[in-house]
């Protein structure tokens, strides 16, 4: 049976559908346990408060993609606004918006999940049938330094000339014309989002998708989810239209992504005994600004394909990092970029010579680091949550030698000047100047900081004291629920996290059947 997508437009009356398993979401973790549910021959509900948006949508406008295809219309931040908070809102979550960067999860934080978190089962031998389904399916293929852009080559030379570790990306693209685009949706479907692989596989298996549908709330009676209960949202708005979506489904699954699968559990009064909310990780990202005389329009080209985890252990308590290069759209530069007036101009005009490194920092491995907070604002709130995050001595150590580290890679590679991601920027125009870093201040809104890895909240544990889904990814105190998403994660990764969500759901998949009933 073929299955179909609809729009919050196509819903015109109250809805009750009963279904094997409502998916909730249709992100990365969705996406896999979508299709792998309806190869077994599930009957699948899978319901998206994002719009359906598709390669006619992605004409590379940034201010309608972010307002449309990101969280908050691309305005989530922590609760002090310290942390901007980027993350998908759409057919294909973060999949669909993201930059294609793809790794296996390193080996020491799946030993880390087993060790300290008491995580049974999910080691890299588990995952590894998993990755190379994904890998081929979704033609993730190392992206050579040869078709690198200048902006990641800066990187690229930067680290050669310290003598530093680096690596190429493999990216999950099909025929990429590296437009540089990603982030506001891949006009010609070169990208290998769930969008136009595991979804349209699943709808083809039969999976009805239900697009502007939000989920507010879960009934649970006794250790069972009795119904779903989503907002149909008009896709023009995204207001609710008044109309009702129920699912009654034998098995829920909830894939919102970390903040919302919290989110989503806690309006639903499903507080995993004070852990919901709790360990959120951000793997908190600061940006190193350059000029360079040559144009490296750093907006052209595929965007992140060169990365080194030379900094990612600096030893215990200290806070390491990964580092890699972001594209620099000229909307979203225009934002992050200091000054006002004549200042902010002359870093405009001079956005074809620029170039920037992310330094990604690894939260949650070392000891008291718990990371963030994911709380309700207001129960009647759309999708905004009290986000909080505590930026600690460490963090600041962290970010101030990240900024060290980043300066000297850029000068290395040949940079004429060096700004950091301070409200007033340090300009650093050589090697010398760097130590002004250590006279900047570090501390909330005086120096910049960004997350769009979003990991935990509903973390996966051996103790239904300590975390919120056991290592079959099912809620400690109900039967048929389960969380098949970033938020499951019970540290960051520090590496890009998409392909271990990817693997992760597809190898809990087989506990989610199982509970449907399905020994297929
Ligand atoms: C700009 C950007 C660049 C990135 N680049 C990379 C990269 O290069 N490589 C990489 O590995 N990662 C990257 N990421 C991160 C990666 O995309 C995410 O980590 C990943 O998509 C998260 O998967 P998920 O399944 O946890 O959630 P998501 O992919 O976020 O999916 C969750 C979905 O659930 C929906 N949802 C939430 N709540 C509800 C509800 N109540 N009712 C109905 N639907 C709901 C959301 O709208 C969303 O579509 C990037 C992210 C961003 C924002
Ligand atoms: S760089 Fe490739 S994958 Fe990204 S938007 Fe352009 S064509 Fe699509």
């Amino acid at each position: 049976m073929m299955g179909r997508i609809w729009t919050g437009d196509e819903v015109t009356e109250d809805t009750t559908l009963t279904c094997d398993v409502c998916v909730v979401g249709s992100g990365a973790g969705g996406g896999v346990l979508g299709l792998e549910l309806a190869k077994r021959g599930l009957d699948v509900v899978m319901l998206e408060e994002g719009g359906y948006h598709t390669r006619r949508d992605f004409d590379l406008d940034e201010a309608k993609a972010y307002s449309t295809f990101y969280q908050e219309g691309g305005n989530r931040a922590t609760d002090d606004l310290a942390i901007s908070i980027f993350q998908g809102r759409t057919v294909g979550g973060g999949t669909t918006i993201n930059w294609c960067a793809c790794f296996r999860t390193p080996p020491e934080i799946l030993e880390r999940w087993r060790d300290v978190h008491g995580v049974k089962g999910l080691d890299t031998a588990a995952l590894t049938p998993h990755w190379d389904w994904l890998e081929e399916r979704l033609s993730i293929r190392d992206w050579p330094i040869e078709r690198a852009n200048r902006n990641n080559r800066i990187l690229w030379d930067g680290l050669g000339a310290l003598g530093y570790s680096r690596g190429t990306v493999k990216r999950n693209v099909r025929a990429c014309a590296a437009l540089g685009t990603c982030g506001v949706g891949c006009p010609t479907d070169a990208k290998q989002s769930t969008l136009v692989t595991l979804i349209p596989e699943a709808v083809e298996q039969g999976m009805r998708l239900y697009a502007n549908a939000s989920v507010r709330q879960l009934s649970t009676q006794g250790i069972r989810v009795t119904a779903v209960h989503a907002d149909v949202l008009d896709p023009a708005t995204s207001r609710p239209t008044g109309k009702k979506l129920t699912v009654n489904a034998k098995v829920t699954a909830v894939c919102g992504g970390a903040i919302n699968s919290p989110g989503l559990l806690l309006r639903s009064k499903l507080t995993g005994r004070g852990n919901v909310g709790k360990r959120l990780f951000l793997h908190p990202v600061v940006i190193s600004q350059a000029r360079f005389r040559e144009r490296v329009e750093a907006y052209s080209g595929a965007p992140l394909t060169v990365y080194s985890r030379q900094f990612i252990d600096r030893g215990p308590g200290k806070l390491g990092w990964l580092l890699e290069v972001p594209p620099l759209m000229p909307l979203q530069s225009a934002v992050a970029l200091s000054g006002f007036g004549a200042e902010h101009q002359e870093h405009m005009a001079s956005l074809p010579h620029a170039n920037a490194l992310l330094s990604i920092c690894l939260d949650g491995v070392h000891p008291g680091d718990e990371g963030g907070t994911v709380a309700l604002r207001d129960a009647s709130e759309y999708t905004r949550f009290k986000v909080r995050y505590p930026l600690r001595d460490f963090h600041w150590e962290g970010f101030r030698e990240a900024l060290k580290v980043s300066a000297r890679i850029q000068f290395a590679a040949g940079a004429e000047q060096v700004m950091s991601p301070h409200s007033r920027p340090v300009v650093m125009r050589g090697e010398k100047d760097i130590a002004l870093l250590d006279r900047a201040p570090y501390s909330p809104l005086e120096c910049s900081v960004v997350s769009a890895h979003q990991m935990g909240g509903c973390a996966m544990g051996g103790s239904p004291e300590t975390s919120v889904v056991d290592s079959t990814l099912r809620y400690w105190d109900l039967d048929n629920l389960f969380v098949v998403d970033g938020s499951v994660f019970p540290t960051a990764l520090g590496v890009n996290p998409m392909e271990t969500i990817l693997g992760v759901a597809r190898w809990g998949s087989q506990h989610v059947a199982a509970a449907v009933g399905s020994t297929a």
